[in-house]
């Protein structure tokens, strides 16, 4: 058996698309801090019927709920991705989301097609933790550990350039919505996979198909090693690697919150997204995706006590928008996506300024090899 640590492994020097955003250093106009809020949603308004149907405003589930009223689409990413691509008439596509989402939209867009982020700033600090040197190295380490092919799996939930090198590498998107069904076709051909970044949805998902934790590690992409689950184990005997990746967001429920809330509310049940650690995915009734989450409480009969493990944003929007149900946040004071929330109105405002002054500023552009790339893992997804 080879050490999963003896390789010197080669270092890529390509930036990504996510540096180079941040590097425009983009930072909002002194102006719009005199604006009132009135005013600025009146000229959204405004820019809007402008626009027409040139232009389509995105917003992510868990996007502030100022945001949400100018939305023409309110989804999870690759939903709303595909709703610009479908609006061919669009030119202009605002995704109120983070950065990874305006780029899978711009990869499913025609050229003609221009997507913005209204923040530079707004990535996800999940997909921030694969970066592609990182990948680059543990790929190189895998390949000398392992004989057969690992097939690496990607959360869509990542950077293009991590989608590009799956994609290169035989491997496959998920959602959180098909992680399950993508996952179990994976291992009907295959024994062995490297999911990333995120390691509680691989954690949950393959633990779901029956696999024990035993024949599960984590890699450490900060230090280039393998974290067995324990002393014991043999690198050979694993089934999945899962990055150590996690989404601040849903890391912040705990089993104890959960326990209590049961206590306090009899008949409660309890529903949580599976970026959630595993002991708090078990210790729930139900988990899912977050139009799981949607769907499966606006579905239940009404007065069902609900309580709910995800974005406090959206869990707050469900509290106000479906009266009939007893619906309570896991932990009220959990801190929504901060990144995302970074996009208030006036980003908003701004963004059709300047694209109104013909400004590129805000535009994410993803090139055309690491679209291609991107696109073959993206179709083996929707292939399965
Ligand atoms: S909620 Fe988590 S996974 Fe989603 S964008 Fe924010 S940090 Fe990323």
């Amino acid at each position: 058996m080879s050490s999963i640590e003896t390789v010197k492994p080669v270092v890529t020097t390509k930036p990504s698309t996510r540096q180079a955003c941040i590097s425009k250093q983009m930072i909002i106009p002194a102006k719009y801090a005199q604006m009132t809020a009135d005013e600025i949603s009146r000229q959204i308004q405004d820019k809007k019927q402008q626009f027409g149907d040139e232009l389509v405003i995105l917003a992510h589930h868990y996007q502030k709920s100022e945001i949400i009223p100018f939305a023409d689409y309110v989804g999870d990413s690759l939903q709303l991705a595909k709703s610009a691509a479908a609006n061919r008439a669009a030119k202009h596509i605002i995704f109120c989301g983070v950065h990874f989402m305006a780029e899978t939209a711009d990869m499913l867009t025609t050229a003609d097609q221009k997507v913005y982020l209204p923040d530079a700033m707004a990535g996800c600090s999940m997909a921030d933790m694969a970066n592609l040197a990182q990948l680059e190295r543990a790929w190189q380490l895998l390949e000398a550990t392992y004989v057969e092919p690992v097939i690496p799996v990607t959360y869509i939930n990542s950077t293009a350039e991590v989608k590009a090198f799956v994609g290169d590498h035989n491997g496959v998107i998920v959602t959180s919505s098909n992680a399950e069904m993508i996952l179990k076709r994976v291992f009907a051909q295959h024994q062995r996979v490297l999911f990333l970044p995120d390691q509680h949805l691989g954690r949950n998902t393959a633990f779901q198909l029956g696999i024990p934790l035993a024949e599960m590690a984590i890699w450490n992409p900060k230090k280039d090693q393998l974290l067995p689950h324990d002393s014991n184990q043999d690198p050979q005997n694993l089934k999945v690697i899962l990055w150590k990746g996690r989404c601040c967001v849903h890391q912040q429920y705990t089993v104890d919150q959960i326990a209590q809330l049961r206590q306090q509310i009899p008949d409660l049940k309890v529903i949580v997204h599976p970026e959630c650690p595993i002991e708090v995915v078990q210790a729930s009734d139900f988990y899912g995706s977050t139009k799981k989450i949607i769907d499966v409480v606006a579905a239940s009969p009404a007065h069902t006590k609900w309580a709910i493990g995800t974005d406090n944003n959206l869990v707050n929007r469900m509290i106000r928008d479906l009266p009939d149900h007893d619906i309570v946040s896991i932990d009220p004071t959990a801190f929504s996506c901060i990144t995302m929330n970074r996009i208030r109105l006036a980003h908003l405002l701004w963004t059709l300024e300047e694209i109104e002054n013909g400004s590129t500023l805000q535009q994410i552009t993803v090139d055309k090899a690491t679209q291609i790339s991107s696109l073959k893992a993206l179709d083996r997804m929707l292939e399965m």
